[in-house]
């Protein structure tokens, strides 16, 4: 089940130290209000998560994009199949941080999808670059 989350007043937020968001860049340190059911830090910066929906039609962008490097291109060793990518979407909309915006980064959200990516089609880091680095042209 997922917390409901509530958040404690104002003058109890608590400075968290920066973090790296993109590479290269450290953001400073924020105040932030955390949950008092869960605990979690509510994230308000400019990298926030995005709905399960967003991701869905990433995926499917993804998989277009990869099996026409596949096919057409033979830049890919490999095609994502609809079986993977439908293993790929029930395992995302099971995850809580698809779901449970209220403290999920943009970048850790990347981080899931990436290692779903890899788990199951197979293919290298330096492959999805590849993919990404064509989804990026249009
Ligand atoms: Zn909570």
């Amino acid at each position: 089940m997922l917390c409901l989350h509530e958040l404690v007043p104002p003058e109890k937020a608590v400075w968290i130290p920066g973090r790296r968001e993109i590479e290269g860049v450290m953001n400073p340190s924020v105040k932030r209000r955390y949950c008092v059911l869960c605990g979690k830090f509510h994230y308000i910066g400019t990298h926030k998560g995005k709905k399960l929906n967003y991701w869905i039609d990433f995926l499917s962008r993804f998989s277009r994009v990869m099996n026409k490097l596949f096919k057409h291109e033979r830049k890919i060793s490999k095609p994502m199949t609809e079986a993977q990518r439908r293993l790929i979407q029930a395992e995302m909309e099971a995850h809580e941080d698809f779901s449970d915006l209220f403290s999920v980064t943009f970048s850790q959200q990347q981080e899931v999808f990436e290692e779903l990516v890899l788990k199951h089609t197979g293919i290298c880091q330096r492959e999805l670059e590849v993919v990404y680095g064509r989804m990026e042209g249009h």
